[in-house]
Formats: C-alpha cells, structure tokens, sequence
C-alpha cells in the first residue's frame, strides 16, 4: 500500500549541527534523493549507505558531501521506498536539498507523517507508533527503555492473547447461533462465563500496570514537609545531588516554594521543597504557607522531614498525621549524625501505634493510616541514609519497577481507557450470561469488549471472526 505521493523532511532538529538529515518515502523517494547527487559508486545498494556529492543544478557545483540511504519498500520505516540523505548540518544546505527534492515532486511531510505512513502500511500498530513519540520524549534512560520495549510491541504482545481469547468466544458464540443446527455445539453458561472471567483477569492485571505505568511516563511530585530548620533543604539538595536550594540556619527563609525534578533511577521525581508550616507572621508568609498547603495536597508522595537532635513537637506529630492523612508518606528521621533526643519508638508512642511496631512504618501504619508509611534515619550533613531514602521513595511510587519493564505496560491513559472500556463491556457480557440473557445479546456485550482493543492493536474485520469460525468448526464441510 502506497500513499501516491511521496514526501520529504529534515529530520534533524532544527538549527546547526555536525550532521543533517534529510528523509524521503513514497514512489519517488529514490528518484527524487538522487536527482542532483554525483556518486563515487555506479550503482547503490539498498540497505547501505553510499558516499556522494550535492551538486547545484544551477552552477553544476559541488555544494556538499553526502551519504545515502536507501532502503526499498517493504524493508523500510515506512514499509514503502525511503531515502535518507546525510550532509552537514547547515540549514542552508538542509532547506537547499529539501527544495530540490520537491522540485522533483515530492511535498513536504506533515508531522509525524512517516511514522503514520509505518501505521498505515501494517508496519507497526498504534501502540508502537505512540511509543515512538514516548521514546522521543523520554526524559530519562529508564523510560527510553519502557518506550523502546512498547515499539518492540510489548503492549501488543501482552494484549494479542487476550483479543484471541475473547475472538474465540465470540467466533463461538456467533457459530452458535449461526450454524445451531448443523451440529455445532453451543456453549454452555458456565463454560462462557469461565472464558470471560478469564480474559477479564488477564486484562484487569494489564489495567492495573497503569499505575507504575503513569509514573514511568509522567513521573511523580514529592511535596517535601517538615518545620522550619530540620533539614529540609538540605535534603532535597542530596536527593537532587546539586547545591540548588538556599540552605540556611535561620528559620522560615524559605519563603516559597522551590521545584526541582530529579532522577530517581530513572523516575522523574518533582521534588517540591515547602515553606515551613507554622504559625503565619506577616502576609508574605501567609501567603506562602497556603501554595505550600496546596503542594502537599497535590503531590502524589509526601516527605515529612523531622529533627531527631531535638525533642519531637506536638506539632511534628500533627504535620505527620496531616500527612499520611493525604496519601504514601515517607518519614525522613534526620539529623541522625548528632545526639539524638527520641527515637522511632517515641514516633510510634506519640502517634498512637501500638503492636511490636515495624521499624520501618510499614503494615501496621499502613493500617492506622489506610496508605503506606516507611521511615528511614538519614543525615544530610554525611549522607547516611540518603541512598535508603530513594529506594523508599521508589518502592512507594513504582512497585515492581523490573516486571512492569518486562512484561509490558500501560504508560498512556488513552490506552488505559480503552482496556477499561474493554472491562466493562466483559463485565456486562458476564452478567448477562449468569442471567441467562440469549447468546445474541451476549454477543454484543463482547464485541463491546472487543472494540476498545481494536482500537489499541489494530481492527477485528467480520473475515476475523469468521476465519476463527471456520478454522475452529468444521462448517461447511
Ligand atoms: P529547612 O529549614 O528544613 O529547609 O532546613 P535546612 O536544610 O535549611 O537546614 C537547617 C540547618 O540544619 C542548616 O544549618 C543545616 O546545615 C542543618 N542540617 C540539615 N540537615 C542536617 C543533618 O542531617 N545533620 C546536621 N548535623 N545538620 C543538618
């Protein structure tokens, strides 16, 4: 499948640079790259790039040095003919050569025109295009990885079993009903439901991987909370590794708050330093106290950073069950270099948690608080515990970090709509079966499950269904 035309951009960001590219594909891709090109070699081979030279047709000079590429349809990006022209990265040579391509006939692409060429031409379905765009936007290594293996077509992969599963159970049902009396068995209720439990289990875990998945993608906010003075900026200073916020020993100097995003293992995390919450002074202060309220709320994780080398405050107690009140909380239990004045013990006592106690918060806060708590002594003056503190953050944000990369997940909330469509279409189709709703009704019910699927991988056509019909009946026979 072609488009017709063919088309023609610089696929290098804009600007100078040591090279330039300038892409081709359609039917005159080929012709089109190599009109004002002189070659050492007489003949190009596909796959393999060819060193040249651009050559302005007016003066018949050499303008540049080029390499080429080509690569024929179907093997190609695009799954048509493309050519890829390097030279230097001068934009007057790149707006020269493209100029010449479309004297010859090609027009300029429209954005992410090649990448829908690939879709359209069943080079790739809409997962693995959207995760080039990802890819391309990746801020850090880590989500590069999770998009690459997204374009790999590791969401397609993990969906594909499923939609056959649930393509089986409607291809069965339709034969049911079509072909009834030519001895083709329908099936039972029980039967049904148990293969529709089943697809909406297998789809259900792939749902809930959206909640790693939006972290990858997206990162998190980490609202940092605590009284004046206990170490806050210097802590989001370790957690970024960089001398950013003012750190100072005088109280309520951080008037605003401070933004900065870090990589934690690959995790954007926003870290949002507040100002200390307490007794408001002056307006200003006022003022800043309500956007710090406003920060912790939003944040997805909070920070509550306390001072272990002076006595524990009735209003840290309150700052903590504020907190946790709000959602995941991790305790920064700081300062853990100089003498220390209570201890996690004292936290517990004071908080009102009883039980032999975690050290680490955990199951028994979790309780208390309906969310997770961790703690963890850190000083920021040594470093001690710092290295700790991000894998709590981590563990708090992105559980099963490693399977999520390796099985495939949802990081798109378009994608995450679609499947929880798909869920609910399964659940309306398993009600009706232990109603015992005629299978015409339950049918629709899953083709109701099916589209949103389609809509990720790729249409079900009516030969879809009937293909499964007659390979798994023998009708007709
Ligand atoms: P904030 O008001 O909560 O942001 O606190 P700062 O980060 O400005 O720190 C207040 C004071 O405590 C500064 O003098 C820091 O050097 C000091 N400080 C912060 N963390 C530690 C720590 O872990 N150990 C020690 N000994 N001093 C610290």
């Amino acid at each position: 499948m072609t488009h017709g035309d063919t088309i023609v951009a610089i696929a290098t960001p804009p600007g100078r640079g040591g090279i330039g590219l300038v892409r081709l594909s359609g039917p005159r891709a080929i012709a089109a790259a190599q009109a004002n090109l002189r070659y050492a070699r007489p003949r190009l081979e596909a796959q393999r790039a060819t060193l040249g030279e651009l050559i302005d047709p007016a003066s018949g000079k050499t303008l540049d040095q080029v390499m080429v590429t080509l690569f024929r349809a179907p093997h190609s990006y695009t799954g048509e003919d493309v050519a890829e022209v390097a030279c230097h990265g001068a934009p007057v040579i790149l707006n020269y050569l493209v100029q010449l391509c479309l004297r010859q006939g090609a027009r300029v692409a429209e954005p992410g025109e090649f990448t829908l060429r690939a879709f359209l031409n069943g080079r790739i379905d809409l997962t693995q295009a959207e995760a080039v765009r990802d890819l391309i936007a990746a801020r850090t290594l880590f989500q590069a990885q999770v998009a690459a293996r997204q374009m790999e077509g590791a969401l397609s992969g993990r969906l594909k079993p499923v939609k056959k599963e649930l393509l089986e159970l409607i291809a069965g049902l339709e034969a049911g009903i079509d072909f009834g009396e030519d001895d083709v068995p329908v099936p039972a209720n029980a039967e049904l439901a148990e293969r529709a439990r089943k697809i909406r289990e297998r789809l259900g875990e792939l749902a809930a991987t959206f909640e790693s998945g939006r972290v990858v993608h997206d990162g998190l906010t980490l609202a940092m909370v605590g009284r004046p003075n206990v170490g806050k900026s210097s802590l989001f200073n370790r957690l970024l590794n960089e001398e950013r916020a003012i750190v100072t020993a005088a109280p309520g100097t951080t008037r605003d708050w401070l933004a900065e995003t870090a990589n934690l293992e690959g995790i954007p995390i926003r870290l949002v330093d507040t100002a200390g919450i307490r007794e408001a002074a002056g307006e200003v202060e006022r003022i800043g106290i309500e956007k710090s309220m406003r920060a912790i709320a939003d944040a997805s994780l909070r920070l509550l950073v306390l001072d272990l080398s002076r006595p524990l405050t009735e209003e840290d107690v309150e700052l903590f069950r504020k907190a946790a009140g709000l959602g995941p909380l991790v305790c920064a239990l700081n300062k853990a270099d100089l003498e220390t004045r209570w201890d996690e013990q004292e936290l517990r006592a004071r908080l009102g948690l009883n039980g032999p106690g975690n050290p680490n918060g955990g199951a028994a806060d979790a309780m208390a608080y309906n969310t997770r708590v961790e703690w963890v002594r850190t000083s920021a003056v040594t470093n001690a515990g710092v290295e700790e503190l991000r894998g709590r953050i981590l563990g708090l944000a992105l559980p099963g970090r490693d399977a999520a990369l390796e099985g495939g997940m949802i990081t798109d909330l378009r994608h995450r709509q679609l499947v929880e469509q798909s869920l609910a279409g399964l659940d309306k189709a398993l009600a009706a079966v232990l109603r015992e709703t005629p299978h015409e009704m339950v049918l629709l019910d899953l083709y109701d499950a099916l589209r949103p699927l389609d809509e990720l991988t790729g249409q079900t056509s009516v030969e879809d269904v009937l293909g499964v019909i007659f390979s798994t009946f023998c009708v007709g026979k």
